[in-house]
């Protein structure tokens, strides 16, 4: 740690602390689905076209029960120039997102540095931060906690947590399996017993 690092720094620019060293892993889901809304957005930002190249559609959401097809609903109705939804890896959405975000030249992104403190004065706050060298302090006018579902701002900051726990009864799962699906249609089978959904992201994943 160099002392320049050891001084508790007045940021003049926007910066992103990442704890991960990498993107979420490829072969991962997670937040696998653009609706036509986040779509919009994506054109607005200017980097549509790369989630359009690299995305899989869907128009279509297929419900079945144990007897057969119930009902189709297609997107074509929707008032958007999107009309449909886009499958893409949370991976690939992180990559595009980041490199996009670097090429404005208004962003420091540091992957590898962990906020392990936050605190606030009238004025600025305050973070202390690890990264495999060391520790180092950050106070810049604002902040911005985005550290997902167990989020150390939220709770150094006093911020109630709204937590819905969906018990045993419900998984979201990455199955490796072959099957006969067709990847532009989500399949979901309301099985009175225990319903269920197949969801396309990347071959042989669902
Ligand atoms: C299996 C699975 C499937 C899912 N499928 C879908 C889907 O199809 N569609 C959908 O919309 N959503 C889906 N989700 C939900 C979606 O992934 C989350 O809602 C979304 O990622 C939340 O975004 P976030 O930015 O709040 O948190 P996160 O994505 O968790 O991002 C938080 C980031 O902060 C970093 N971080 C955490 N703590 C610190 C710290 N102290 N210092 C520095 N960095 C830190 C983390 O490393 C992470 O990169 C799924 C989730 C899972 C687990």
């Amino acid at each position: 740690m160099t002392k320049t690092e050891q001084k508790s720094l007045l940021l003049k620019r926007n910066l992103v602390l990442e704890a991960r060293e990498e993107p979420t892993p490829e072969d991962e889901s997670r937040a696998i689905t653009w609706m036509p809304r986040g779509m919009e957005l994506l054109d607005w930002l200017g980097i549509y076209s790369q989630f359009h190249k690299k995305g899989v559609f869907r128009g279509l959401h297929q419900f079945e029960n144990q007897h057969g097809k119930l009902l189709e609903w297609s997107f074509d109705q929707l008032e958007s120039p999107y009309q449909y939804s886009l499958q893409l890896p949370q991976h690939d959405t992180e990559v595009i997102f980041e490199d996009a975000a670097r090429k404005t030249g208004m962003i420091e992104i540091r992957r590898g540095h962990k906020v392990i403190e936050a605190t606030q004065t009238k004025d600025n706050v305050i973070v202390k931060v690890q990264n495999k060298k060391g520790l180092y302090e950050i106070s810049a006018p604002w902040g911005v906690g985005c550290d997902g579902a167990k989020s150390i701002i939220k709770s150094r900051l006093a911020i109630e947590k709204t937590w819905r726990d969906y018990g045993i009864n419900s998984a979201v799962a990455d199955f490796e399996m072959d099957c006969h699906l067709s990847i532009d249609i989500s399949n979901i089978v309301l099985d009175p017993q225990r319903p269920y959904g197949f969801f396309y992201f990347v071959p042989g994943r669902w």
